[in-house]
């Protein structure tokens, strides 16, 4: 084999490629990462962290707005600033930003400036360099798909990378799929004022949850005020005087901007793959194994180009799959149903592991325990009762299959059961778990307990 320039060299320097690089390096790998644009990709510039960040400011903005005098603050105005939220936004993405070029310093990953494409053999090219690599990693990551005839343009019809970045807000909104992008938009416009029409093809919002979490989102959407539009199927839609008319199959939806949530398309066309032997699915998806191995020997992919949830932190896992795999140091394959799944809605939705529904598909004889955040102290004195904990187990071995929790910080909730699942704990076990008091937490051990009907605050 020829001399290599790098033992790695990761293709995509977003979460899944820096992290993946940071564990080649500990591995004492001499690595290298690919980036065409920012370190950090897409969850750290228009996904993931400036998106929570508008959302930190709609939910105090609304909660000041809507709620002041009932938590005791009187004030004559409360007024929003947009060019200083988006200022937050971006001072918040660019501190993240400088830490992840530090952790690349730190770990003497170089960085190399460009578009990288697979050449076969283990070489990459950059511009007119050639890297040649002991091992590849693709983490090239994934785009916003739209619907066939609706076009982006960036100002009226929309994806989320133009609604991230966005400088200022729309009145009024319609909103094309009710995924974790969708919902969480939904939310944050909503908070923000605007009118919102959410259009969603299947029966339920975030068809993927629990269908007890799909109806109490719901619920929950209606009281805020969103239109929401199940089971809709949309014929087209058109600029007409600087607005968007957006045609479901039993009418109109007029609004100044048209989001379209429908999902994102892997970044897998126009860098050598076939080249390299690395084969995909018809969509375009890389095929990878357990350990994050392409059909090509030398090459893993990993993130959201591979499918799967396309989360960050699933990303981020499956680099350190790969990274350890590549060292000879291989620890636990990647288990996808260990992922947790996160959407910072209002309420937020968090789960991990089987619904009810995939356990009885399963053959699961099943047992559920659920637990309300109306009888969650904590979630009193927030204010924020909506929704509920609720766990999934096998009836018969009592063994902990699933959490689904809808409900405020749910997502900092599903760490314990998806710890649980890690250890292939029993449901009784999260219920023998104590719980600090007053927390929100009490709820998932409350839920664990309600699995033997023995709930102790309901
Ligand atoms: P998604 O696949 O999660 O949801 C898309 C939704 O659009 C589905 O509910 C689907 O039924 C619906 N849809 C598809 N075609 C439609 C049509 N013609 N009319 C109406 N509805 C239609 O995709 P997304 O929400 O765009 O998110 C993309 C990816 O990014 C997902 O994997 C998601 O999990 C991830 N993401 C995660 C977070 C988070 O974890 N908080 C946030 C944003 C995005």
């Amino acid at each position: 084999m020829a001399d290599t320039d790098f033992d790695v060299v990761v293709l995509g320097g977003g979460t899944g490629g820096y992290t993946a690089a940071i564990r080649a390096a500990q591995l004492d790998r001499r690595t290298a990462v690919v980036e065409a644009a920012k370190l950090g990709g897409t969850c750290l510039h228009i996904g993931c962290i400036p998106t929570k960040a508008l959302l930190e400011t709609s939910g105090l903005y609304h909660k000041l707005r809507e709620r002041r005098e009932e938590f005791g603050i009187r004030a004559a105005d409360v007024a929003l600033d947009y060019e200083r939220l988006a200022a937050r936004r971006d001072a918040v993405v660019n501190q993240l930003w400088k830490g992840v070029q530090g952790l690349m310093r730190k770990n003497r990953i170089e960085v190399v400036q460009g578009c990288g494409t697979l050449e076969g053999d283990g070489r990459v090219r950059v511009g007119d360099r050639t890297i040649q690599a002991g091992a590849i990693i693709v983490a090239t990551g994934s785009s916003p798909r739209s619907l066939p005839g609706l076009e982006f343009d960036g100002e009226r019809i929309v994806s989320s990378d133009h609604a991230t970045l966005a400088r200022t807000l729309p009145a009024s909104v319609a909103i094309i799929g009710a995924g974790a992008v969708g919902v969480e938009f939904a939310t944050f416009y909503r908070q923000m004022g605007a009118e919102v029409t959410l259009v969603e093809a299947l029966d339920r919002l975030v068809p993927l949850e629990d269908e007890e979490v799909s109806r109490a989102l719901l619920q929950a959407f209606q009281r805020l005020g969103i239109d929401c539009r199940i089971g809709a199927r949309v014929e087209g839609a058109r600029v007409e005087r600087g607005r968007v008319v957006l045609q479901l199959a039993g009418g109109e939806v007029r609004a100044e901007q048209l989001l379209v949530a429908v999902g994102r398309g892997p970044n897998s066309a126009g860098i050598g793959l076939e080249r390299a032997g690395v084969e995909v699915d018809e969509r375009g998806v890389v095929r990878v194994d357990e350990w994050m191995r392409t059909s090509a020997p030398g090459v893993w992919a990993i993130g959201d180009v591979v499918g799967g949830f396309q989360l960050a932190h699933a990303a981020a896992h499956e680099g350190v799959v790969a990274a350890e795999d590549i060292a000879g140091r291989r620890v636990v394959p990647m288990e996808q149903e260990l992922v947790t799944r996160c959407t910072y809605s209002t309420p937020e939705i968090a789960s991990v592991g089987l619904t009810e529904a995939q356990a009885r598909d399963r053959g699961h004889e099943v047992r559920a325990g659920k637990f309300p955040f109306v009888a969650n102290a904590r979630a009193i004195i927030h204010g924020e009762t909506a929704g509920f904990a609720k766990l999934v187990a096998d009836a018969r071995t009592g063994q902990l299959l699933g959490a689904h929790v809808i409900g405020v910080q749910a997502t900092e909730l599903i760490g314990e059961p998806a710890l649980a699942r890690l250890f292939q704990g029993d449901a009784w076990e999260v219920g023998r778990n104590i719980h600090p008091h007053p927390t929100l937490s009490e709820a998932i051990g409350e839920a664990a307990l309600a699995v033997d009907g023995v709930a102790l605050n309901v």
